[in-house]
């Protein structure tokens, strides 16, 4: 199970959760019943993290995974980071996002000035308290204009290592392959399967 109120991470967290597991559901905050949304007042995603996943135990009593993710921009010593989804303020978009982004970085010229990573943490708590997090990222570097029409966020700006186009020019499965998001994903699921295993849940037929 995991929770996001983002619909477009919603629908990238599905898709890869159906790859790597294909029995486990993934929920949205919204068909949580009861579930306080935790405000992400901790300074790293790990932190966030795991205060969305504890929530979600203490609300639902079931194992929990939530994630945090950011974009990490190096010559912004690591900002927007924890504050990417609200860069441009309370009434923040992606669109506004991106525009405050390309302003403060518009006299840093060529991919080595203009290197960042998405990151992102995954972050499991069992009803038993147990706790893991893993940490997916992708590194890359940031255009002077968008391009691209699929994703998210940052992604018409993002250019990938190894890659020439934009994260929103690649294809959904293209993105997932190598994103921070997806990374972490893969990395957590063996992980959730030893403690579902461990305290008698049901694991998927798939990842026995
Ligand atoms: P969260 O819901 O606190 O994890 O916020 C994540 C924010 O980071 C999003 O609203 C985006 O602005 C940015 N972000 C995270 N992952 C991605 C991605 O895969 N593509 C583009 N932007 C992303």
């Amino acid at each position: 199970m995991l929770a996001t109120n983002n619909a477009k991470k919603l629908t990238e967290l599905r898709r890869i959760v159906a790859g790597a597991a294909p029995d486990v559901e993934v929920l949205a905050l919204a068909d949580v019943p009861g579930y306080p949304e935790p405000a992400e007042t901790e300074q790293t995603f790990e932190g966030n993290a795991l205060l969305k996943a504890r929530a979600c135990v203490a609300a639902t009593g079931l194992p929990a995974v939530a994630d945090d993710s950011g974009l990490a921009v190096d010559r912004l010593n690591g900002m927007p980071g924890v504050r990417s989804a609200r860069w441009s303020g309370a009434d923040a978009t992606d669109a506004a996002n991106n525009a405050l982004l390309l302003r403060q970085l518009f006299d840093l010229e060529g991919p080595e000035q203009r290197r960042g990573q998405f990151v992102c943490a995954m972050a499991l708590v069992l009803p038993d308290g147990t706790e893991h997090v893993r940490l997916g990222v992708m590194p890359g570097h940031l255009r002077s204009a968008p391009a691209g029409e699929n994703g998210f966020g940052y992604d018409p700006l993002f250019v990938p290592d190894g890659h020439d186009r934009t994260t929103a020019q690649l294809e959904p499965a293209a993105k997932d392959a190598i994103s921070h998001r997806g990374r972490a994903i893969r990395a957590l699921v063996p992980v959730l399967v030893d403690e579902l295993r461990r305290t008698g849940a049901a694991v998927p037929e798939e990842a026995r």
